[in-house]
């Protein structure tokens, strides 16, 4: 089948509209004590409670309890990728994990650094390396990030995506659990596994999650997903939709935020896409440039 995607810019107000914000989120009473993924309602397997989105986003307030144990720690899996790929800049603020503000440690550079209560950020190394530079009143940090596996960056977000759905809506969806639960689950999707991604936006402490439906008739995926950690900004359209198979995939719309433009030296507009759907473990080359002024001034 021939696919072809155009992204859309300063539509996507008129095309969704709000399904539900996570920090509305509440599991409905109907859809508590059983699994939505592997259909469990033994309630020995309900011990813990399921984040919605991943605690070191700096998510405290927003569960599933429709979710069991066995499937949050496939799921955490996932969650490590996303971290992998996002802890360094994002260590530069202040988003606590379970307790404290995490420590990242870039053992490849060999320097750790954290953010600390009295809102400084604590960089310790053994040896000097060319990881950290100093010039006038600008710092420079580089890092390599911890491996990572993109797809499960991508499973990461679709499921926090599917935990936001109430069960009508999530049967459309069905044929998508296997790929979300199995480790390894590399399939064809109907919605190619793209991910808009901008990693400068002005950072926040407390994650933003979206979930956006269609509310007119378009060539367009009827979900899509926003998330927002700490200087990132993520859009994806949950794959699988059974309802999106009548679409017209040689002319497929994908509404995008405006956040995902770019621009290149050349002043040639882009837009910040990947295709996910890949399963060898990659690191990727990470900077962070910020201001020594006493306001914390935080540029990247
Ligand atoms: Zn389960």
């Amino acid at each position: 089948m021939e696919i072809n995607i155009h992204y859309e810019i300063d539509t996507i107000s008129d095309i969704y509209e709000d399904y539900v914000y996570m920090s509305k989120y509440e599991t409905k009473s109907e859809e508590k004590g059983t699994c939505k993924y592997c259909g469990t309602t033994d309630l020995n397997k309900f011990k813990s409670k399921a984040h919605l989105a991943p605690e070191f986003t700096g998510n405290k307030d927003s569960f599933c309890y429709n979710e069991c144990d066995d499937c949050n720690n496939t799921f955490s899996a996932y969650e490590y990728s996303l971290k992998s790929f996002g802890a360094f800049k994002n260590s530069h603020l202040p988003i606590k994990g379970k307790k404290k503000f995490p420590k990242y440690v870039d053992g490849y550079h060999g320097y750790s650094l954290q953010f600390k209560d009295d809102n400084s950020l604590m960089i310790s190394t053994k040896k000097e390396g060319d990881f950290l530079k100093v010039s006038d009143d600008k710092v420079k940090i580089k890092s390599l990030t911890m491996p990572f596996v993109p797809l499960n960056v991508y499973k990461c977000l679709v499921k926090i995506a599917f935990s936001l759905m109430e069960d009508k809506d999530f049967n459309k969806f069905k044929s998508g659990i296997s790929w979300l639960m199995g480790k390894k689950e590399k399939t064809t999707p109907l919605i190619p596994h793209i991910m808009l991604y901008n990693p400068n936006q002005k950072p926040i402490s407390k994650p933003i999650a979206l979930l956006l439906k269609r509310k007119i008739d378009y060539n367009a995926p009827e979900f899509s997903f926003v998330f927002i950690w700490g200087f990132y900004i993520f859009q994806v359209f949950p794959p699988f939709n059974v309802l999106d198979k009548n679409l017209d995939f040689a002319n497929l719309k994908l509404p995008i935020m405006n956040e995902f433009i770019t621009k290149n030296e050349e002043g040639k507009f882009g837009v910040s896409h990947y295709d996910m759907n890949h399963l060898e473990r990659i690191q990727s080359l990470e900077k962070i440039t910020f201001g020594l002024k006493k306001d914390r001034n935080i540029k990247s």
